[in-house]
Formats: C-alpha cells, sequence, structure tokens
C-alpha cells in the first residue's frame, strides 16, 4: 500500500458546541483516572518502585494528576541492557515495517486526541488550544517521521551518488545505537513522542526519560506505542531524577547519543558529561540539544500595528511564557513605540488567569521553583524597565502569576538578555529598524524571531540578518508547524537540529557507503 503525502494535523475550534463537548467529556474521563500508578518500562517488564514521583496539576496543586516509579541507577543500568540487547533485532527490522507503527499510533491518538490533550490540561496547565496544538504535533512529528524513514532507507535517492561505470555504489543510513531521550515538560507529548519516535523509527532503541513535572503524559505515550504492538525494549520509561539517573545514562559507556530539549544549563551541562569518554567507550557520543531562546519582535513604523501587537501579546503569553520560541521580547522603532506599548497593555490585560479544565486564557506556570524564578524576575524587571501591566502573583490554589509587560527596558538588562521562560514581557525603544534589528540580535540566543513592516527593502534586509532559526515576517514568533516549519535554533539555543525537517533523522543515523565490483 502506498502512503498518502504528509499533512498537518488540523486544531480543532472548541468555539463549535460538539467539540467544546467532546473536551469536557475527555476531561470528566481522565478525571476518573487522576491519581493512578504508573511503572516504568524496562524490556517488557513493569517495574515499580517504592520511591515516587507525584505528578500535580500546577493550577489546582491539591490534585494528583498520578503516582510514577522513580528508576535507581542499578534499573537505569538495566534499561540500558535490555534496550542494547533490543538494538540487535530493532536495526534489522526494515525501515517501512517500522514506520508502521509510527503511523498506527497517529492514527490511534488522532481517535483519542481529546483525551491526550485532556491529561496535558490538568498535567501541565495547558489551555485547550494549547494542549490540542500539542496532541496535532505530536500526531505530526509520528506521520511526519514515519515517512522520512522510509524515504531515508531507499537506496541513493536521499543522496544520489555519482555513477562509476564496473561499480555498484550505495549509501544506506544505519542507525546509532542506545540513545537517551530526555524531553522537556513544556510540550510533554509532541516533543517527547516526536524525539523519541524520531531515534527508533531510524533503528535505534531509547531510553526515555521523561521531565518530573509530566511524567503520566509520556507514560500514555510509551503505552500507546506498546498497544500498537512496538517490540518491548525499543521504548524504555524510565523517570528519575537528573542528577542520579541522566547524568548516569549520559556518561554510560554504552550509550551512543543523546536526545535533549531543555534548558540552556542542562544542555551544556548534558554536553560536557557525554564530551567524556567513559571507559570500554568506542565512540564519540552525539548530542542533539534543543535548548534556550531569548526571541523577539521587531516592529517599524509601516507595520500593521494591530497585527503586530496581537502577535506580541499572543508569542509573549501563549502557554504562560513557557516555550523556548517564546517571544519574551519587542523592539519597537520610536515613532510607533507608545502605540504598540498600549495595544500589547490593552490585549494583555484582557488575558483572564484561571483553571485550565475551565479554559481560561492564562493558566497557571509549571512548578513552584519555576514560580519563584519568574516572579524574581518580575523583581529585577520593576528595577530595569517600567511595569506596564501585570507584575506579581495571581489568585488561585496553584502557581498563577499576572502575565506581566515591562517597557523603556534597555536592551542590555537582565529581562532582555536572560530566559525567564515565564508570562513575562520586555519592551525596548529603538530610534530606526536598523537598530531595532541589531538589537534583536543582541542575544546569545537564536532560536526564533519576528519582523513586522510593510516595506519590502527592508523586509529583505530582516531576512537576511536577524540570526536565529525560525524567523517569521509579519506574524507571531511560535507555533512551529512539522514540515512546514523545521524547528531548531542557533548559538546557546542548541545544536542547530531542525525537529519536524526533513534532515531531521539524519542526526539519529550514519552513513554507510558500500561498493561492490562489478
Ligand atoms: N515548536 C514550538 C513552537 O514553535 C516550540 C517548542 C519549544 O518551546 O520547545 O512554538
Amino acid at each position: 500500500t502506498t502512503i498518502a503525502p504528509f499533512k498537518n494535523e488540523p486544531f480543532t475550534d472548541f468555539t463549535q458546541e460538539d467539540n467544546k463537548k467532546a473536551m469536557q467529556e475527555a476531561l470528566a474521563k481522565v478525571k476518573q483516572e487522576l491519581g493512578k500508578e504508573y511503572p516504568l518500562h524496562i524490556g517488557a517488564d513493569k517495574v515499580t518502585t517504592e520511591d515516587k514521583i507525584v505528578s500535580i496539576n500546577p493550577g489546582n496543586i491539591d490534585q494528583v494528576i498520578g503516582r510514577v516509579s522513580k528508576a535507581t541507577q542499578e534499573l537505569a543500568e538495566r534499561a540500558i541492557q535490555t534496550a542494547l540487547s533490543t538494538f540487535e533485532t530493532w536495526k534489522r527490522v526494515p525501515s517501512r515495517e517500522r514506520a508502521e507503527y509510527l503511523l498506527k499510533a497517529a492514527e490511534l491518538m488522532r481517535q483519542r486526541k481529546h483525551e491526550f490533550s485532556a491529561w496535558m490540561i490538568l498535567e501541565s496547565g495547558k489551555n485547550w488550544a494549547e494542549a490540542d496544538a500539542d496532541t496535532a504535533e505530536a500526531i505530526d512529528f509520528m506521520e511526519f517521521y514515519a515517512r522520512e524513514a522510509i524515504r531515508l532507507s531507499e537506496t541513493n535517492t536521499h543522496q544520489p551518488l555519482t555513477k562509476l561505470d564496473g561499480e555498484d555504489n550505495r549509501l544506506t543510513y544505519i542507525p546509532l545505537g542506545v540513545g537517551v531521550v530526555i524531553p522537556p515538560w513544556n510540550f510533554p507529548l509532541a516533543i517527547c513522542a516526536g524525539m523519541a519516535t524520531a531515534a527508533v523509527v531510524s533503528g535505534n532503541t531509547v531510553l526515555v526519560k521523561p521531565a518530573s513535572t509530566t511524567p503520566v503524559i509520556a507514560h500514555k505515550f510509551v503505552a500507546l506505542m506498546e498497544e500498537v504492538g512496538l517490540p518491548a525494549g525499543v521504548i524504555n520509561y524510565i523517570p528519575g531524577s537528573g542528577a542520579e539517573v541522566g547524568d548516569y545514562l549520559t556518561t554510560h559507556p554504552k550509550t551512543r547519543f543523546v536526545s535533549f530539549t531543555g534548558s540552556k544549563e542542562i544542555g551544556l551541562r548534558i554536553n560536557r558529561l557525554a564530551a567524556e569518554t567513559a571507559e570500554g567507550q568506542i565512540w564519540i557520543k552525539r548530542v542533539i540539544a534543543e535548548m534556550g531562546g531569548k526571541d523577539g519582535i521587531v516592529v517599524d513604523e509601516t507595520a500593521d500595528l494591530d497585527a503586530a501587537a496581537a502577535a506580541i501579546t499572543a508569542s509573549a503569553f501563549g502557554f504562560q511564557g513557557q516555550k523556548c520560541s517564546a517571544g519574551s521580547r519587542a523592539v519597537i522603532v520610536e515613532s510607533v513605540y507608545d502605540e504598540i506599548v498600549e495595544k500589547v497593555a490593552e490585549l494583555t490585560k484582557k488575558l483572564e488567569i484561571g483553571l485550565q479544565d475551565e479554559n481560561y486564557a492564562a493558566g497557571p506556570v509549571i512548578d513552584e521553583n519555576s514560580y519563584n524564578k519568574i516572579l524574581e524576575y518580575i523583581e529585577i524587571g520593576k528595577k530595569e524597565g517600567r511595569l506596564v501591566t501585570g507584575g506579581g502573583k495571581a489568585e488561585g490554589n496553584g502557581y498563577y502569576i499576572q502575565p506581566t509587560v515591562f517597557a523603556d527596558v534597555d536592551g542590555k538588562a537582565r529581562v532582555m538578555q536572560e530566559e525567564i521562560f515565564g508570562p513575562v514581557l520586555a519592551i525596548a525603544k529603538a530610534k530606526d529598524w536598523k537598530e531595532a534589528i541589531a538589537m534583536y540580535n543582541d542575544t546569545e540566543f537564536g532560536l526564533t524571531g519576528a519582523f513586522f513592516s510593510k516595506d519590502e527593502s527592508r523586509i529583505e534586509t530582516a531576512l537576511q540578518d536577524m540570526h536565529c532559526g525560525n524567523l517569521y515576517i509579519n506574524r507571531k514568533c511560535t507555533g512551529a508547524l512539522v514540515g512546514v516549519h523545521p524547528f531548531g535554533g542557533f548559538n546557546m539555543s542548541g545544536t542547530d537540529s531542525k525537529a519536524g525537517g526533513y534532515d531531521y533523522l539524519l542526526l539519529f543515523t550514519q552513513a554507510k557507503l558500500t561498493s561492490r565490483k562489478l
């Protein structure tokens, strides 16, 4: 059978009554299932430990989402050995067959879409549209990487070789081995599924160490892969602490690669640990890291100011600013500065804060650590700029923070330079569009950016000069779509990988050239 060309999963319109009802039903169903226990998956074994990670709803901190067993180094070792032995058989499974598991899983996830989203609404504090987009992206990643694996397996199509008479030359892409997959909590389904399935569809076996704040939705993904018959041991599920289990796996001599999405600090640490050669290790580990961002939107005086203000607000406050793509900075040209600040303030004040079951625009931040760190940054911002709106805690039995806007911030200010990963936007003034672009580029990161203008030649310059992996013109800087906007950034934003792009699977493979005399 032929596989239809890739198409993005459409988003759900929750203003339609039937969709709204379907989500309410999914939430009710998931609420019946709260508080359960989840084991580790090591091969076919389900391992329960005494010690547990307790996952809670950040918007209603008395609500326990689930209790998840916690790996020790011993269990991590067992998982590595299992993944190693499974690799010997999995690497020989034809790509097409491997891809079929992803396609089946995508189909099942599509059927239970709202249920997956409901878990995220409760476990991560996403509103309905954000959760729906996350589930859609997970489906997209599986559909996309399945097709990519098949394409990559077609000899000599990916990289046609120069013909030489008298020889049959072929280039094939073979897997690397056992990988450690460390997904983030901010796209706890999409990025977890994307990172894991990209690796396994390419023939690797993996150990998934989910984020400690969102282990239940990660388990739902792992269970789905089991349900579609993915052989045991291909995806192992081993939640645990970074210091104990993460470091152990990263430094292990049999680990072939580490695929990580998260903060700059942890990404750099993994990169450093992975660079050490352990006793008995016979390769250089590969690190694929997608780290932070201090993304920004630049607006010149020719721009559609309403569209720009809407994009700034959406980019800054979508999922409470907890995206590495979040537009946490805006640089505005002097002559339209006051107007933009005013419009952004107005839109921001309209964001209602509350429980995500009830689909408020603004929900909680992920946990107490984030909450405290963001509140500290808000105090720093009060010294560095003019508080326009927000500025502190918000009501609720959870980690709620008011969407906060600072204006008149210097380009070098900490709130302009450091990733806050929360609902905090800093706005700076530039004398003209050129200075605005220079200020945009004054960052150690380089993930996303946007330029708002109607001037063609300025847009040309912005396209060339704004240094980031995902640059958008006259639109928001979040919401990359699989296959459409391959996602990943420069400099301290990571290793320049492009998730959802046509060269992503190469990161999980190595090329083997075979030359046969005819
Ligand atoms: N791909 C997401 C976007 O374009 C961001 C991913 C992330 O924050 O890790 O908004």
